[in-house]
């Protein structure tokens, strides 16, 4: 068992980082006797842990007693074993230490191990549990988007306890059978280019498909056939705007036909005409939709037949519980169903939203990602728990195709995302939890034919043996992995002993696994361990109810 002696302020940062970190742990009771402490409190109570883990960005009376040298940085990054970690509070560094934990840029080393009788202290120079407050409530700016900052402080803890010769029981965020999950989203901000008559957004099409078009072919952005396609959009608008041809940016249903099954989740605008608002300041007209629920209707019962689900794109919810209630009701009576997930278009959010999403009555919501780059806003690739909330989760977003191709954003050329987004998909993959893509409704019509590369993405993923859910059957597994709770574990006895919680309701969803790291008979000291000299075994957690493991 391992015991979490913190600061009374940190509790419930503490109980989200171990849903997300999921082993036994529990808030350090004196006397109790525990494998491994972990200490974010100053004042360390003296106790017989054979390994304490000290977090502190402050000297401590630890650090008093055994006269370290210290220096004291901000807006640093560590690096071990060829990662790197983002840190956004203070930083101490030890001097003369040779520890595998080492601020970039050569400041020294962010941690130190000092071997006092049968004890082992690892004293580590940041606070660990501020840090994961920030990434889940403020978020890691976009020059650092593209570092999956929590799961790193997982996989430095993880390693550190096994490295120390301890056998770690967790239930990893992945479901059994696959080796990670995926969430295909779609932002319907559009839905039909007859919307738009004469307007702003139309203006657009018209120059960017005769002209853009032109200047992106010479630019290796685009190639003859996509100007031909975007030219004959243009010639065929008078039929659209008559009604007598296919307006080809109602493309809902092609998404059905390019995924194949997979079951993505549509996010559609409550209401036409409505901007919204914001605390301060006016939002742009351009804002609001120009599409009524009711021209939909055919097009989501298709998607509905196809398994695929429907959440709102909310307009105001994020900033007006009264306002939420209503926009959710609104998507509620198209789909006739009760559990809703949302998410803001242009992504607006603040610190307050969660709890008034929350009140409104939302199970879930997908907003936080960045508009102007891809990556992990809150550092994570796990659905979790804001930390104001009791009930609602976030399901972080973290591809977004207007981010990758706009030329205010990242303004790359069909092909070279490829790189950047396997990077995302390969950390998913070594840490588990979920990829959620966000491709918009017209991003497959003229004039952006970003089909190309979504559809490539799509035959990546697949190969990759993920779980493709949606995001309200994704959330729902991880809801239910947060219901599963360590019952008994004895690492001497090798046996576990855990109450697997049922599926939520109507719900058919993957099960868990339990993991077991065993140290190897050749353990490491030093800070970090070795990814290397560990044994890892998988258990399914399929049924509900007791389950016992013994290894
Ligand atoms: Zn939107």
């Amino acid at each position: 068992m391992i015991g979490v002696q913190a600061l009374e302020a940190e509790d419930r940062v503490i109980a989200e980082f171990f849903e997300l970190f999921k082993i036994p742990w529990e808030f350090y009771r004196s006397g109790v006797p525990y494998d491994l402490v972990i200490c974010s409190s100053r004042n360390m109570e003296q106790n017989s842990a054979r390994v304490i883990v000290l977090y502190s960005s402050e000297a401590t009376q630890f650090d008093d007693k055994t006269r370290g040298k210290l220096g004291s940085h901000s807006n640093v990054q560590l690096s071990y074993f060829g990662n790197l970690i983002p840190i956004y509070g203070r930083c101490l560094s030890f001097a003369g230490e040779a520890n595998p934990l080492q601020i970039a840029n050569g400041c020294g080393s962010a941690a130190r191990e000092i071997q006092s009788g049968s004890q082992t202290i690892v004293r580590i120079g940041y606070d660990l549990f501020q840090e994961v407050g920030h990434l889940l409530q403020t978020g890691q700016p976009a020059v650092f988007g593209r570092f999956p900052t929590l799961e790193l402080h997982i996989d430095y803890l993880r390693n550190l306890i096994v490295g120390h010769g301890i056998t770690l029981f967790e239930i990893p965020p992945t479901p059994h059978g696959y080796n990670f999950t995926v969430c295909l989203t779609h932002d319907v901000d559009h839905f039909g280019i007859q919307n738009h008559c004469c307007d702003h957004t139309m203006l657009g099409f018209l120059g960017r498909a005769v002209f853009g078009s032109v200047v992106d072919l010479l630019r290796g952005k685009k190639a003859i056939r996509h100007i031909a396609a975007n030219w004959w959009a243009v010639l065929s608008l008078p039929g659209v705007y008559l009604g007598i041809q296919k307006d080809f940016w109602q493309q809902l249903d092609r998404y059905v036909e390019i995924e194949k099954g997979l079951r993505s989740t549509f996010f559609i605008l409550p209401q036409s005409d409505n901007p919204g608002r914001r605390v301060v300041g006016r939002v742009s007209k351009r804002r609001g939709a120009k599409y009524n629920l009711s021209q939909l209707r055919d097009q989501l019962l298709t998607l509905r037949q196809a398994g695929c689900e429907i959440g709102l794109h909310g307009i105001d919810a994020w900033v007006d519980e009264e306002k939420g209630r209503q926009e959710l009701e609104r998507i509620r009576d198209e789909i006739n169903g009760l559990e809703v997930g949302v998410r803001m278009h242009w992504l607006y959010l603040d610190e307050t939203s969660p709890q008034l999403l929350e009140k409104a009555g939302f199970s879930y919501d997908s907003t936080v990602g960045y508009n102007e780059t891809v990556g992990y806003r809150a550092g994570t690739t796990q659905v979790f728990k804001p930390l104001n909330v009791g009930w609602l989760l976030e399901l972080p977003m973290h591809v977004m195709d207007t981010a990758l191709f706009y030329p205010a954003y990242m303004n790359l050329s069909p092909n070279e995302p490829s790189a950047i987004v396997d990077e995302l998909v390969t950390n998913t993959q070594r840490f588990g939890g979920v990829l959620t893509v966000n491709w918009h409704d017209r991003s497959i019509a003229p004039e952006r034919l970003w089909n190309g590369f979504y559809t490539g993405l799509l035959g990546n993923l697949r190969k990759r043996r993920a779980w493709f859910a949606t995001a309200g059957d994704a959330t729902a597994w991880f809801r239910k992995r947060r219901e599963t709770v360590f019952e008994s574990v004895s690492a001497e006895a090798g046996a576990a002993q855990l109450r697997v919680a049922p599926n939520p309701k109507d719900r058919a969803l993957p099960g868990l696994k339990l993991r077991v790291c065993k140290p190897s008979s050749h353990p490491t000291n030093g800070a970090a361990g070795d990814r290397a000299e560990k044994q890892i075994l998988d258990f399914p957690l399929e049924n509900p109810g007791f389950v016992n493991v013994t290894i």
